[in-house]
């Protein structure tokens, strides 16, 4: 059986996490390992975004339970306690990179994160060597602006220098982007196409159809609160509330419509 639809999962940082801000963007090794498991269990089985892409350009469907992973930012830490987790399944993931940030850190959440701190992000060999194991690198933009307030001049540069620098880099091409804080409106996903971007990543949850407008592919956003089960919840609903009760909410609607329907 072919999918009908796709689901994009997207995480962050994998490690520890300090406190309440951080437990949604930092998950610990050992939960994240638990939830590729409990994926496979289910009969979940990753392939690459660019599968997702040729797809959505006609090609054939992937098999049911097909989902994309990504990791937003490039935190080495994704290199330390993710990458051997997924080289284990054989599984394939793509990572946006900062590129004005390669070595430094995520200045962005300085202002937001309540402890004031920030973590380290993958440098140039530390890149090159994932991408020899099998990793694949798009473009999370120059800066990680929030694109929708830049004006025009500012919003291409940060496209275009990101992909640019990227490609000079990894000596591949770059045609992947994920807003950064998902902040996109038309004009941004406009300007993302005219950089030469062949689709982008929002942060607006749902399931994927072949139809799905290609500057907007909806991402679960996952936990690092998420227990396995809320993942599985999360992704049979196509929501980012993996909760019981929204999974009650769910068979109760559905319930209710057949019953309706027989009405
Ligand atoms: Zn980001």
């Amino acid at each position: 059986m072919t999918a009908d639809s796709v689901l994009v999962l997207m995480y962050h940082r994998v490690g520890e996490a300090r406190n309440a801000w951080e437990a949604r963007y930092a998950i610990g090794p050992s939960r994240f390992a638990d939830h590729m498991d409990a994926l496979r269990a289910e009969g979940y089985r990753a392939i690459d975004a660019n599968a997702l892409i040729k797809w959505l350009d006609g090609g054939s469907a992937p098999p049911q339970r097909s989902f994309v992973l990504t990791f937003d930012d490039g935190f080495r830490a994704v290199k330390e306690h993710a990458l051997p987790v997924l080289t284990r399944l054989g599984w394939p993931f793509t990572v946006f990179l900062v590129s004005g940030l390669i070595g430094q850190q995520d200045l962005w959440t300085r202002s937001s994160n309540p402890d004031g701190v920030t973590y380290p992000l993958l440098n140039e060999q530390e890149i090159l060597d994932m991408q020899q194991a099998g990793v694949t690198f798009q473009s999370h933009t120059r800066s990680h602006a929030s694109l929708p307030t830049l004006d025009d001049e500012q919003l291409a540069a940060e496209l275009a220098d990101s992909r640019a620098e990227l490609q000079a880099l990894l000596g591949t091409s770059v045609d992947l982007l994920a807003y950064p804080f998902g902040h996109v409106d038309d004009r941004v996903a406009r300007a993302a196409a005219e950089a030469g971007y062949r689709a982008a990543f929002s942060t607006q949850p749902g399931f994927n159809r072949q139809s799905v407008d290609r500057y907007r592919i909806r991402r679960l956003d996952v936990y690092g609160t998420d227990t396995p089960v809320q993942l599985l919840r999360k992704m049979r609903l196509g929501t980012n509330d993996g909760s019981a009760a929204n999974l009650a909410r769910y068979y109760w609607g559905r319930a209710r419509s057949r019953f309706q329907g027989t009405a």
